[in-house]
């Protein structure tokens, strides 16, 4: 071993608790905006005879397609839309964040990504290890995400600003949290089977759901390879020991590039804090300094608050959808037809 490619043991690095503090703290969030649009919806559904609680904005996280629709109408119009525009500003924090730190959105704040995490995690100490798709299978699988972001937004792009505008505000459109809520409240047989089928098969490979599936994944992917930040390799300092590749949850090959471009990295930087040798691997933006943990997640959290702050302090987060058309509207939820 040269002299140059002397170990050099690295102090504890605080990365993974910061990320995992992210992590809890959007589960936790999740679940409290869960609980207070479960009793919304609730509310409405008594006819007024249970307590009621305000509508959580935060829970249009989970409409993605609304926020893609509410975007590019955002754009064609120059208005916010009145419906449902939580959806839009988050999925805008969401992919800015996952532009300027390389796809964090699923590594850091993803309650799917977070749960898929601790599946895997769990499967690898019962049994000691995950499985990995040979590569022949594992390509054509990756680019399944791809084609559902294709049919997704082929058809958001081709619908005009009144066409959107017309199915945000029908009926399927003003209660499409309600819909997706009671999916899992009054779950088929089908939905059941596939939903426990993803779960336990992501016990056995790493991120089941966002490594071949997730739509959300493969936008805010498209949108990292674009970003200036990536993982850097310093051959030269390198001692080869591959803990690298063998921490990353993307199944990157890390100790074999200089250069990590692959649109799966989620800016998890486990390969960073892995790595025992000072100075091998940073994230950075060019040739400059290693970005540490803490700017990362400050960043992520400047965003994110940033972006939900200004659309609550300009009144423009809130749907504006009056009682009346709840009270109508959320009992009836299920029978709303997909608008054609
Ligand atoms: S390359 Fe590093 S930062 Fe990217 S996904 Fe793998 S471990 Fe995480
Ligand atoms: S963890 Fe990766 S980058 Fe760091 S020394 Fe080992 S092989 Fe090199």
């Amino acid at each position: 071993m040269s002299a140059k490619k002397s170990f050099t043991r690295r102090g504890p690095d605080r990365t993974p608790f910061i990320r995992r503090s992210f992590q809890a703290a959007f589960i936790l969030l999740n679940l409290w905006i869960g609980a207070r649009f479960y009793f919304f919806v609730r509310y409405y559904e008594s006819g007024g005879q249970t307590t009621f609680v305000g509508r959580p904005p935060g829970v249009e996280g989970w409409l993605p397609i609304a926020g893609l629709m509410n975007l590019k109408y955002a754009l064609q119009t120059g208005t916010i839309p009145e419906v449902h525009p939580a959806a839009m500003f988050l999925l805008v924090a969401f992919v800015v964040i996952s532009f300027v730190a390389r796809k964090a959105f699923c590594s850091w704040l993803c309650p799917i990504g977070t749960l898929s995490e601790w599946l895997w995690e769990g499967g690898r100490e019962i049994f000691g290890r995950n499985v990995q798709a040979p590569r022949w299978l594992d390509i054509p699988l990756r680019s399944l995400k791809y084609l559902l972001l294709g049919f997704f937004g082929y058809a958001v792009a081709s619908m005009a600003a009144p066409d959107l505008h017309a199915f945000i505000t029908s009926p399927y459109g003003l209660v499409a949290d309600v819909k997706m809520m009671n999916f899992f409240r009054r779950i088929g047989t089908t939905g059941a089977v596939v939903i426990a089928g993803l779960l336990v098969g992501s016990v056995f490979v790493k991120n089941l759901w966002c490594r071949y599936l997730c739509p959300y994944g493969a936008l805010v992917g498209l949108v990292s390879l674009f970003s200036p930040a990536r993982i850097r390799r310093e051959a030269d300092v390198c001692i080869d020991c591959a803990k690298c590749a063998k921490v990353c949850p993307s199944l990157l090959p890390v100790d074999r590039l200089t250069t990590v471009k692959s649109a799966e990295c989620t800016g998890c930087l486990e390969c960073v804090a892995v790595c025992p040798a000072e100075g091998a691997l940073r994230l950075s933006a060019g040739r400059s300094r290693a970005i540490p943990t803490w700017a990362v997640a400050g960043t992520i959290a400047v965003i994110f608050l940033g972006i939900v702050g200004f659309a609550q302090l300009t009144g423009r987060w809130h749907s504006n959808v009056p009682d009346a058309a709840y009270r109508e509207l959320v009992p009836a939820a299920d029978s709303f037809a997909h608008p054609q």
